[in-house]
């Protein structure tokens, strides 16, 4: 791997174009726009515009090949997944991360092979005997913290 980038902060907008660059690793706008037109109702314009704010956020880079403009993933897919993923639970007190990850497994659909690797990484886990709660005085109740 790559030395280790700031995590990037991606728009819902955003990874719907992230998800046809890291499917096809070199595409134009234009090919992007004929995968997204329908199902988003966007415009190249739109397209052109959240490529722009892609290539500013270093999610992808571009290149120019005659009048085109090509472009590629600067990151992978699952490192942008997980730091997405790490972003939602540093929003949430710590002593709930473990009932948030319950609560995505009881919601998820997931396969048998699913959950074997959820059950492997769960019996491998070290448990820690408490969480000191980590937010900001008034912004969660479990009275840590006076
Ligand atoms: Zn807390
Ligand atoms: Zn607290």
């Amino acid at each position: 791997m790559e030395a280790l980038k700031k995590p990037i902060k991606i728009s819902d907008s955003e990874w719907e174009i992230m998800r046809v660059v890291w499917t096809l690793q070199n595409t134009t706008a234009q090919e992007i726009t004929q995968i997204l037109s329908e199902s988003m109702g966007w415009k190249s314009a739109t397209v052109k515009t959240l490529l722009g704010r892609l290539v500013k956020k270093e999610a992808i880079w571009t290149e120019q090949e005659g009048k085109k403009f090509i472009y590629h993933p600067a990151v992978s897919e699952s490192e942008t997944v997980q730091s997405a993923a790490e972003n939602l639970f540093s929003h949430i007190c710590a002593k709930k991360v473990g009932e948030t990850i319950a609560d995505l497994v009881s919601e998820a659909t997931l396969t048998q092979a699913d959950i074997d690797q959820i059950l492997a990484e769960l019996k491998q886990k070290e448990p820690v005997a408490t969480i000191q709660c980590n937010c900001i005085p008034g912004q969660c109740n479990c009275h840590q913290h006076d």
